[in-house]
């Protein structure tokens, strides 16, 4: 989403929607105007409003960027939610949409973990009926996709101590480095069979993006705080051991956690 947020001018507005945590840290781009919703109490950046994504308090045209991480799936009015969506973003405006593909093997394991499917009320399976649907209601043009893969950091055994999440689990969550090992397995996999085991979903851009997005899919997603990683970038900060005979690791620079290291590579 740095490609829309990175571009927008001094006091642009932007909606951060339905993302308890926040989608960035409160400090990364203090000369914007966030606003952080969501339906139950937010800890996002900005200034934090309760509310419904279907009736949003917000003038029409009033923000210059909204930005849906991983929030689409869990509307239960997906679209009402989804027009007032259109109503409020500026028709220059720039929307970033992160959702999970349903089919995927990460997406189908968290909704067996989770009670209730994790709020998973909204199932989606096709790229392109959905980056169709979504361009309609926001009247903005769909410009890039980029596939999203998995850490499965929702079944690291590191981020399900809190009691409240506990009880939501239905599976035992998994040792870190158990977890991390699996993930590079998987990578494996798909390297070797061309499947889609890392794959977790897709992040969708659209209207005025500032810069070309670069689609390459980022294979290192963080075992612990599931930050994504260009394989260049860790390469670039001097993060990257090698290990063994040919595996290589990195200590994610977010969080400490030690993965397993890939490069990313186009098209996959
Ligand atoms: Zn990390």
């Amino acid at each position: 989403m740095h490609e829309i947020l990175d571009h927008l001018a001094e006091g642009a507005r932007v909606l951060d929607l339905g993302s308890r945590d926040g989608s960035f840290s409160a400090g990364a781009y203090p000369h914007l105007v966030v606003v952080s919703v969501d339906l139950k109490s937010s800890r996002g950046p900005g200034r934090l409003v309760q509310s419904d994504a279907a009736q949003l308090p917000f003038r029409s045209r009033s923000f210059d960027a909204v930005l849906l991480n991983h929030s689409l799936e869990h509307f239960e009015q997906l679209k009402r939610a989804l027009q007032e969506i259109g109503r409020v973003v500026k028709q220059d405006g720039a929307i970033y949409a992160a959702v999970p593909d349903a089919r995927t093997l990460s997406d189908r394991i968290y909704r067996k973990v989770y009670a209730d499917s994790g709020g998973h009320v909204n199932l989606f399976g096709s790229e392109s009926e959905l980056a169709r649907m979504l361009s309609w209601y926001f009247g903005l043009p769909h410009v890039a996709t980029r596939v999203l893969c998995s850490s499965m950091a929702f079944w690291n055994s590191r981020n399900t101590k809190d009691i409240v999440v506990q009880r939501q689990m239905q599976l035992p969550s998994v040792w870190e480095p158990l977890l991390a090992a699996s993930v590079g397995a998987l990578r494996l996999v798909d390297r070797v069979f061309h499947t889609r085991a890392q794959v977790y979903g897709w992040a969708f851009y659209f209207g005025t993006v500032g810069e070309a997005v670069d689609t390459t899919p980022r294979v290192n997603v963080c075992v612990r705080c599931g930050q994504a990683h260009a394989s260049d970038g860790l390469v670039d900060r001097g993060v990257v051991r090698k290990r063994w005979i040919w595996f290589r690791a990195y200590r994610c620079p977010d969080c400490g956690a030690s993965n397993f290291f890939a490069d990313d590579l186009a098209g996959q």
